[in-house]
């Protein structure tokens, strides 16, 4: 919470008022996945949430993690508010409601119009945005887009708990030289100046953070993992600088990790991002132009951040507080990664600048891979993403 106010006492230290953004199942189904050998019961795992964290019943408007469980949370708010007796969070729904009984709460409804809110994307100033907006349909139309939606959802819940298991069992069985990668950009931190004097003087700039967390198997079996964060002044998330973060991550791996022979990638599914032709054709050519075979899975789009938010939310609070009590200051991504590097060593932090950024697609061009049937050349591929 954003406020200086929200703030509460526990163990003699002052914690900011945090609000759950998931639900605790989801939850503690990704703890499951991130610790497979830790043995604990889902009633357990909720006792151990901090003081200072809040639960929503229902999703907030100002959060759209998952499309999918934002949508039907909204509608079941405005089931609620027909006087339909039903809990107003989905999960709940997806454990206790069949679609039998969804038809038959939908039957109670008397009113003829029915309105309710829901995500668009809208154009404002030329530019696309997500907006709540307000939508008014018959009670009939209504009756048919819930039907739908909640046997969407259903199979949306289901696919989440398989993509987690997967992941769990991967990680239980890891092979000896296969390596586990989750990672996703986080939000840019922000560089701000200290005072208004400052502040006059240099724009706020943003600094790309992308988090990795890499998980293999030591001598004794046992899963291990280790941080490593990419910075960088390229705004750009799009395909081409992952394939330049992989680019420099490989390496790394190889370092860390000496008989690394297969990468599972594990991400989120934005489109622009990881889930594109350009990834699906690296992936494909992923020996040939990295030195290591790959394979890549993707969770539902919005469930795949994982334990990367920690790593990326922990590294800009310390460079906040830090630039906060005047130890430092942050003007871009540079400074950013200086200050990590000599203050937080529990993270392997990588630069990532323009130069290597063009590198990375000249060299593409360079290979002159002959054109295979049904994929696209990378060097086109990187070309076109780049403009
Ligand atoms: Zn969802």
């Amino acid at each position: 919470m954003p406020g200086k106010n929200d703030v509460i006492n526990s163990d003699g230290k002052k914690y900011q008022k945090r609000i759950l953004n998931d639900y605790l199942s989801n939850l503690y189904e990704k703890f499951k996945a991130d610790h497979p050998y830790v043995e604990i019961s889902f009633s357990t795992f909720c006792k151990f949430q901090p003081t200072y964290i809040h639960v929503t019943s229902v999703l907030s408007r100002n959060i759209c993690l998952c499309n999918k469980h934002q949508s039907f949370a909204m509608k079941l708010q405005c089931l609620r508010s027909l006087g339909v007796k039903i809990s107003p969070n989905p999960e709940n729904i997806v454990k206790s409601i069949t679609e039998a009984d969804m038809k038959n709460m939908l039957s109670e409804i008397t009113k003829e119009n029915i309105e309710y809110e829901e995500w668009q994307t809208v154009v404002e100033s030329e530019r696309k945005r997500l907006r709540v907006v307000r939508v008014r349909k018959t009670k009939v139309e209504f009756e048919e887009i819930m039907i739908t939606e909640y046997s969407d959802f259903i199979k949306h819940t289901d696919r989440v708990k398989d993509q987690f298991k997967a992941l769990r069992d991967l990680k239980e069985n890891l092979p000896a030289g296969h390596v586990i990668i989750q990672m996703d950009f986080d939000e840019n931190f922000v560089c701000q100046a200290v005072d208004e004097i400052q502040s006059a003087y240099f724009n706020s700039t943003g600094v790309t953070i992308h988090p990795v967390v890499a998980y293999h198997k030591d001598d004794k079996g046992i899963i291990q993992h280790k941080s490593l964060v990419f910075v960088s002044d390229i705004g750009q998330h799009k395909a081409t600088a992952v394939l330049t973060i992989i680019n420099k991550l490989i390496p790394e791996l190889q370092k860390l990790f000496p008989d690394v022979n297969m990468v599972h990638y594990w991400t989120d599914s934005p489109s622009s991002q990881y889930r594109n032709r350009f990834i699906f054709d690296a992936v494909k050519r992923h020996e040939e132009l990295f030195g290591v075979a790959a394979r890549w899975n993707y969770f539902e789009c919005g469930h795949g951040k994982g334990p990367c938010d920690g790593i990326g939310g922990t590294a800009k609070r310390q460079v906040a507080e830090a630039v906060k009590q005047g130890k430092t200051q942050i003007q871009d991504a540079h400074d950013f990664f200086s200050w990590a590097v000599q203050n937080q060593k529990s993270i392997q932090y990588i630069f990532y600048s323009q130069s290597e950024y063009d590198k990375m697609v000249e060299s593409i061009s360079s290979l002159k891979l002959k054109p295979v049937p049904g994929t696209m050349k990378l060097h086109a591929i990187c070309n076109r993403n780049n403009t």
